[in-house]
């Protein structure tokens, strides 16, 4: 990978996760886009692929069997750092793909036009393409209409995105919150990582509507949680429950360190200053925060547990961080939630896979690879964006998951 898009691979796969598409069931809207794509060129073959750290997948796949492949020798993974369409009439005939294992071995590409998917900061996420078992031309027009429908897939894919944001927030609907939390409490409990959660509620908000009316109280509002989410990880889930009621979950996070979090918020929202026209105005908000442990095992737990450590924050005297009672906690070292295009090297550096690298700690690392049959126990692990490589050892594997230790 050239070094300015190793640089720029941690964004550009964090852009990816947002719109949370990687490996949900196919869907009409998108599977209309192929189909109409492979009839007005009459083309076998048109996927919607998304390039993850270590694969490409397709959300669509219409002439294509396979749901995805390895990343390394995709060509719609060269599309994507040309930021522009890839057109390549003849693939035998063009050096970078004569030897490919997609050209030579099936499904035996030799014609290729791919568009990028860009997000509006200008993240190449995937493409859409049309491909041919034969050889043949691309007009100029053939490729602006393919770039149309490229942007209609962008622009469906942003449509998802607004239906799950609040329109005053920017946070995320309670709906997409708590699809979210259930996706990420599933993953924490089946692998005994480490989960908080936050429940926040302004403090007398009642009183500053009154006061100062609704729209003034609609602007504390954005506010106090634009203050919020300066503090917060990207990987962190912001969401709005009912009014001024909102939740922090924060993956790969212990109840120690989620309490700090809520005190940093705490401290953002008290320090802000709404102005008015009485002068400028201070809000304060309730913080409960509550973390996974051995005896949770239903999301709604979880939030209730939080919640009544907010009730208690409440009935200590508001603006203040309370923690759920204490309970035993479980699982290893806390890592971070991160994603990461990683590589597997074993056998002296002559087998080389790529991965995803999922959550990093100094000790440990979590993987996902296109499948984990035939890895050693050991082997070395290289992040390119970080200049990491380390020697790992696997603790645990699952088909397409594997958790490693750094030894
Ligand atoms: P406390 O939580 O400290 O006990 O007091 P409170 O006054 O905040 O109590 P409560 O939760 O009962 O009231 C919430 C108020 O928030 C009621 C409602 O008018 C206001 N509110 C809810 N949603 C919005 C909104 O979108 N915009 C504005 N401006 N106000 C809202
Ligand atoms: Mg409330
Ligand atoms: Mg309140």
């Amino acid at each position: 990978m050239p070094a300015e898009a190793t640089m720029r691979e941690p964004e550009r796969l964090i852009a990816l996760d947002r719109y949370d598409i990687l490996d949900t069931p196919a869907e009409e809207a998108f599977d209309r886009i192929t189909r109409l794509t492979r009839r007005i060129f009459d083309v076998p073959m048109s996927t919607i692929t998304l390039i993850d750290g270590h694969r490409q997948w397709f959300k669509s796949r219409a002439g294509i069997a396979a749901c995805e492949t390895a990343r390394g020798p995709a060509l719609c993974n060269v599309a994507i750092r040309e930021h522009r369409a890839l057109i390549v009439p003849d693939t035998l005939e063009d050096p970078r793909f004569a030897a490919n294992a997609f050209v030579v071995g099936d499904p035996g590409i030799r014609f290729y036009a791919g568009v990028p998917l860009l997000t509006p900061e200008g993240h190449g996420i995937g493409t859409l393409c049309a491909m041919d078992t034969r050889p043949r031309s691309f007009l100029d027009d053939q490729i602006d209409t393919l770039t149309d429908l490229g942007r209609i897939v962008m622009s469906e894919l942003e449509l998802r995105l607004l239906a799950m944001t609040d329109g005053l927030t920017g946070t995320l609907s309670r709906r997409a919150f708590r699809e979210e939390f259930s996706r990420a409490f599933a993953l924490a409990h089946r692998h005994r990582h480490d989960l908080s959660c936050i429940m926040i509620d302004l403090d007398h908000f009642k009183s500053v509507n009154d006061r100062h009316g609704h729209a003034i109280g609609d602007v504390v509002l954005a506010a106090a949680t634009a203050a919020c989410r300066e503090e917060l990880r990207k990987s962190d889930a912001f969401g709005r429950m009912g009014g001024e009621e909102f939740a922090v979950l924060l993956p790969y996070t212990s109840l120690p360190s989620a309490l700090r979090v809520a005190e940093k918020l705490r401290a953002a929202i008290a320090d802000q200053r709404t102005p008015t026209p009485d002068g400028p105005l201070q809000v304060t908000a309730s913080f409960g925060v509550a973390a996974l442990d051995g005896a949770t095992t239903e999301m709604d737990a979880l939030l209730q547990n939080a919640d009544a450590a907010l009730y208690a924050a409440k009935h200590e005297g508001r603006n203040r961080c309370r923690a759920a009672d204490p309970v035993e906690t479980a699982g290893p070292a806390t890592r971070r939630r991160v994603l990461k295009a990683g590589q597997i090297s074993f056998d002296g550096g002559r087998c080389a896979i790529d991965c995803t690298v999922r959550s990093l700690s100094d000790e440990s690392a979590s993987l996902k690879i296109g499948t984990t049959i035939g890895l050693p126990e050991t082997f070395k692990l290289l992040i390119a964006a970080d200049g990491l490589s380390r020697r790992c050892r696997i603790v645990t594997r699952a088909e397409q998951m594997l958790d490693v230790a750094f030894v």
